[in-house]
C-alpha cells in the first residue's frame, strides 16, 4: 500500500466501522452480570488473560456466595479463590476482587462510580477495564477499551504503527483517527471479529469482510 494520508486513515477507518456495523449491529458485552455495575467490574477484572466463558462459569457460585459488594468486601480469600480456581491468575484475582469490594463500599457507598479517573483508583481496575464498564453499564463512552483483540486489530490494519506499542498509546491513536460518536461500539465489534475472523494466529485472511481495507491482508 502507498503512504498513505491522515484524511485516507480516517476515511479507510470509517469504511471498516460502517462494515463491522453491518457485520455486528448489535454486538454485547459476553460477560454475563445481570444488568449490575458492580458485577460487571467484577467480572471485567477476572476477565483479564482468561476467556470470558471461563468468567461466566466462575461468576454463578460468586454471588450466590457473595450477593452484595460488601458480602465480598469481608470474604475470605482462600474461599473466593476456591470458587474462581479455574481462571487465569486466580491468587492475585481474588485479592484484587476481595479489594476492590472493600474500596467500593468504603468510598463509594457501595456503588461503582461513574467516573474514569474514579474507576482507575479501584484495585485490578485500569483503563481498559474502566472504559468497559462506563461504556457497558452506563452508556458513557470516553474512550475506546483496547484489549488484545482491540491492540491486534488496530496494528493489523495499520492504524495504529509500530510507536504505538502498549494498549493507552494504541487507544489514543484511534480516538484520534475516530469521531467521538463512533467510538461506542468498536471494542464489542472488534472482539468478535478477532476472536471470529482475525485470529492472533491464524487471521482468516480469505474470508475476511474487510480484506480490501487491510495492508496485512493475506500477509500476516
Ligand atoms: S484481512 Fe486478515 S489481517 Fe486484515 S483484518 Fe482481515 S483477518 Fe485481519
Amino acid at each position: 500500500m502507498p503512504r498513505e494520508t491522515m484524511k485516507d486513515k480516517r476515511e479507510r477507518a470509517l469504511a471498516v466501522a460502517e462494515r463491522m456495523n453491518e457485520h455486528y449491529p448489535a454486538a454485547e458485552c459476553a460477560l454475563v452480570y445481570g444488568g449490575n455495575p458492580f458485577r460487571l467490574t467484577i467480572a471485567v477484572l477476572l476477565s483479564a488473560q482468561t476467556t470470558d466463558k471461563g468468567v461466566n462459569k466462575v461468576t454463578p457460585a460468586l454471588w450466590e456466595r457473595y450477593p452484595t459488594p460488601a458480602d465480598l468486601a469481608s470474604a475470605d480469600v482462600r474461599d473466593v479463590e476456591d470458587i474462581i480456581r479455574t481462571i487465569g491468575f486466580y491468587h492475585t484475582k481474588a485479592a484484587n476482587v476481595i479489594r476492590c469490594a472493600q474500596m467500593v463500599v468504603a468510598d463509594y457507598g457501595g456503588e461503582i462510580p461513574r467516573d474514569i479517573d474514579e474507576l482507575q483508583k479501584l484495585p485490578g481496575v485500569g483503563r481498559k477495564t474502566a472504559n468497559v464498564v462506563l461504556n457497558e453499564a452506563f452508556g458513557i463512552v470516553e474512550g475506546i477499551a483496547v484489549d488484545t483483540h482491540v491492540f491486534r486489530i488496530a496494528h493489523r490494519l495499520k492504524f495504529a504503527g509500530p510507536s504505538a506499542d502498549t494498549p493507552a498509546k494504541t487507544e489514543d491513536v484511534l480516538l484520534k483517527l475516530y469521531p467521538r460518536s463512533w467510538w461506542g461500539p468498536i471494542n464489542h465489534q472488534w472482539v468478535l471479529f478477532g476472536r471470529e475472523t482475525c485470529i492472533a494466529r491464524h487471521p482468516k485472511c480469505e474470508t475476511c469482510f474487510i480484506c480490501d481495507l487491510c495492508p496485512s491482508c493475506g500477509k500476516v
